[in-house]
């Protein structure tokens, strides 16, 4: 099916930026929230995010006519037009729920029915309709206008009709679009999830500071260290998503403690003015290491224990690439789409899977069975690593 028209419903942070995805590659768009103060809300996003494309050289002109192509709505009336609904309100499964049947209700039985959500199941969103086959996970990257990457999540009823439809469709927005098979998370945040939390691991068990964790990162291949995007995205959504794998997944992603310690005490990140770096109040800019985090730090080891074990940056991404090969073993994507999606949805330098190959495949096993025996279950070496080692291979691809 070609897609012409496209609903997005709800317009917060990631609803306005996919509009604005939408209107900048000729989609007409209608843009639902559930009231005028909330839809006005939206808009006001959206005409922020035109005035920076203003300035970064955008035509004040193609600003209009791609602001004329939005028509803000509060009901499903004209949902009959679009051949594509893309759902982006809360993250709340009876708001899904409530959601997608209006969409069932009121969309032509041709159009595709989507979902941005970031942790909730596709096919259970599908099973909130009749029709599951033409319901699909299309995961946007914040802020959607400008990142590259859409992930594709078909549930276990959706057709290869839609699949196909749905990557084509994020073609035509300029992105990348992977398809991948439904697990927690999908595959970028699951793979994300697991460096984030060694970083925090490190930091707890004293073996490096914020700063050495942060810069090493962004030495390695990462545009951000761990500890800041923490803060830029909030302890608390961290805390929420870090459960969520948790017990999801299991061990291998419990949560390191100090996380909850910085959510009781409030530091939150760049929302609360501090968390692992303080940030100016008006600028939110950040200025410096919060000197709280050496005390609540302090709670976590005896003096003596720190720097027991020397900071190598590959701490941080074993994890990560030891995911990796969990998820292919999975089929969650195909190898080849591994890398460029992390690069794509991260902004990493180099994927996992090349830096396993820089690592050399057998050092990593060799690294992670020592950290296993040291660290238990986050550095159980994945069985196709292993494979792959025994089989002599040197990268994966
Ligand atoms: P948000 O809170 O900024 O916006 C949600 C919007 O949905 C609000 O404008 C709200 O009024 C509206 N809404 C709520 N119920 C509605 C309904 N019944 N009908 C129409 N609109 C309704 O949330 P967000 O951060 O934009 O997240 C939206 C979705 O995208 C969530 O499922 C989230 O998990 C997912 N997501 C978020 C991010 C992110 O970084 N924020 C990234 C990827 C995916």
């Amino acid at each position: 099916m070609h897609i012409k028209k496209v609903a997005v419903v709800g317009a917060g942070t990631m609803g306005a930026s996919i509009a604005v995805a939408l209107i900048g590659h000729g989609f007409p768009v209608l843009l639902k929230d559930v009231n005028q103060s909330t839809l006005e809300a939206g808009m006001a996003r959206i005409d922020r995010l035109l005035e920076s494309r203003v300035k970064k050289g955008l035509p004040p002109t193609d600003a209009q006519k791609q602001k004329a192509a939005l028509l803000p709505t509060t009901d499903f009336s004209r949902f009959g037009e679009v051949d594509l609904a893309i759902e982006a309100a809360s993250e709340n499964i009876e708001t899904k729920r409530a959601i997608f049947a209006d969409l069932e209700k009121h969309c032509s039985q041709q159009a595709i029915l989507s979902s941005n959500t970031s942790g909730l199941s596709i096919t259970r969103i599908g099973g909130f309709t009749s029709t599951p086959e033409r319901v699909i996970g299309l995961h946007f990257f914040n802020p959607a206008h400008l990142m590259k990457l859409v992930e594709v999540i078909p549930g276990l009823d959706t057709s290869e009709e839609t699949v196909s439809a749905a990557l084509s469709f994020g073609h035509a927005l300029g992105k990348l679009a992977v398809r991948v098979e439904e697990c927690a998370s999908f595959l970028v945040n699951r793979l994300l999830g697991r460096y984030m939390n060694e970083s925090l691991w490190c930091l707890q068990e004293g073996i490096a500071s914020v700063e050495e964790i942060d810069s090493a990162a962004c030495r390695y291949v990462m545009p951000i260290g761990p500890l800041a995007l923490r803060d830029m995205n909030g302890a608390d959504v961290g805390l929420a998503v870090a459960c969520f794998n948790y017990q999801e997944y299991g061990e291998r992603f419990r949560p390191a403690p100090v996380l909850e310690e910085m959510v009781k005490k409030g530091l939150l990140g760049q929302k609360s003015g501090h968390g692992f770096y303080l940030y100016d109040p008006q600028t939110h800019r950040r200025c410096g290491v919060n000197p709280d985090i050496e005390s609540l730090l302090s709670g976590f080891f005896a003096g003596s224990q720190r720097r027991g074990e020397p900071f190598a940056v590959e701490r941080l991404f074993l994890p990560m690439i030891n995911e990796s090969f969990l998820s292919l073993s999975e089929k969650v994507c195909a190898a080849g789409d591994l890398d460029p999606a992390l690069m794509a949805g991260l902004g990493m330098r180099k994927g996992p899977l090349a830096l396993a190959s820089e690592i050399g495949l057998a050092d990593c096993l060799n690294m992670m069975e020592k950290m296993f025996a040291k660290h238990g279950e986050r550095f159980r070496p994945a069985p196709l690593l292993k494979r792959y080692v025994w089989g002599g291979r040197k990268s994966v691809i």
